[in-house]
C-alpha cells in the first residue's frame, strides 16, 4: 500500500471551493467524461443543467469558482473543465478505503467497489464473523476485526456497515488508527474528535424521506 494518499482537501491555489459546490463536482465530472468520450468539445450550462439536474444559474456560479468562464453562444470548454476536475478531485491519486462489517450492505459495496470512480477503492475489509474472515469478496481480503489494530495502515477513509450497537466502539478504534473520514451507514450517530469528518447515510431514512416528498411535494411537470 505504497500508493500516494489523497489528502482530500478541496483547495485550489489559495481559494476554497464552497462545500455545496464541492459536493456537485463528481456529478459534473462524470457527465463531462461522457461528453469527452463522445468527442464533444464544449457544453452549455443549459445542457449540463438538464443532464445533472442542477439549475443553470447554480452551474454558472459553481463553474466560476473553477475559473471557467462560459462564453455566450459557445458554452464551456470540456477539456479545460476535465483538466480542472482531475486536479481538484485528485484523480491521479488513489484513496484507499477500509470497510468494516461485511453483512448484506458491506458485501454489496465490496462487489461494487466504486469502479466508476477511479480514485477510490476499498482495499481491505474487517468483520467479526469467523465464516467471513479469511475469504475475499470482489478481490478484497476480509480480516478479523481483532486484527484491525495491526492491519490497518496508511488508510484514512473507512466505510462503516456494522450493526449500530458496535458502531461507536469501532469508530473509536478507527480514529485511534488515524482514520479521518468515515462514511457511516449505520443508523447510529457517532461521536468523533474535531479533526474527523463523518458523512452519515441512513438509507432507510433517505427512502422514507423520498416517499414523503413525493406524497406531499409532488414535482410539477416540466
Ligand atoms: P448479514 O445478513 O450478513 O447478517 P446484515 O447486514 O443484516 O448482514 P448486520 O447485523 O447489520 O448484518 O451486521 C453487518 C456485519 O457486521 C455482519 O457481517 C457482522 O458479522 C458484522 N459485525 C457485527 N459485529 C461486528 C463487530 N464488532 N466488528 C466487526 N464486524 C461486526
Amino acid at each position: 500500500m505504497n500508493r500516494k494518499r489523497n489528502e482530500g482537501v478541496m483547495i485550489m491555489g489559495q481559494s476554497k471551493i464552497p462545500k455545496a459546490t464541492a459536493k456537485r463536482l463528481p456529478l459534473y465530472y462524470r457527465y463531462l467524461i461522457n461528453l469527452n468520450n463522445q468527442g464533444k468539445t464544449r457544453v452549455s450550462s443549459q445542457e449540463l443543467s438538464k443532464a445533472v439536474k442542477v439549475d443553470s444559474a447554480t452551474i454558472r456560479r459553481d463553474f466560476s469558482y473553477f475559473g471557467a468562464l462560459g462564453k455566450k453562444g459557445y458554452g464551456y470548454n470540456v477539456e479545460y473543465l476535465l483538466g480542472f476536475f482531475r486536479k481538484t478531485l485528485d484523480q491521479d491519486e488513489l484513496t484507499e478505503v477500509a470497510l468494516i462489517g461485511v453483512g448484506n450492505l458491506g458485501t454489496a459495496f465490496l462487489k461494487y467497489n466504486f469502479t466508476r470512480n477511479n480514485n477510490t477503492e476499498i482495499v481491505i475489509a474487517f468483520d467479526s464473523d469467523e465464516k467471513k474472515v479469511g475469504t475475499k469478496i470482489g478481490g478484497v481480503p476480509i480480516y478479523h476485526i481483532d486484527e484491525l489494530e495491526e492491519r490497518l495502515e496508511n488508510i484514512n477513509v473507512a466505510i462503516l456497515t456494522v450493526p449500530d450497537t458496535v458502531s461507536q466502539q469501532i469508530t473509536d478504534q478507527l480514529v485511534a488508527k488515524g482514520v479521518t473520514g468515515i462514511l457511516n451507514f449505520t443508523p447510529a450517530r457517532i461521536t468523533v474528535p474535531k479533526n474527523v469528518r463523518v458523512h452519515h447515510i441512513d438509507l432507510s431514512i433517505e427512502l422514507q424521506s423520498l416517499a414523503y416528498f413525493l406524497k406531499h411535494y409532488p414535482l410539477d411537470d416540466e
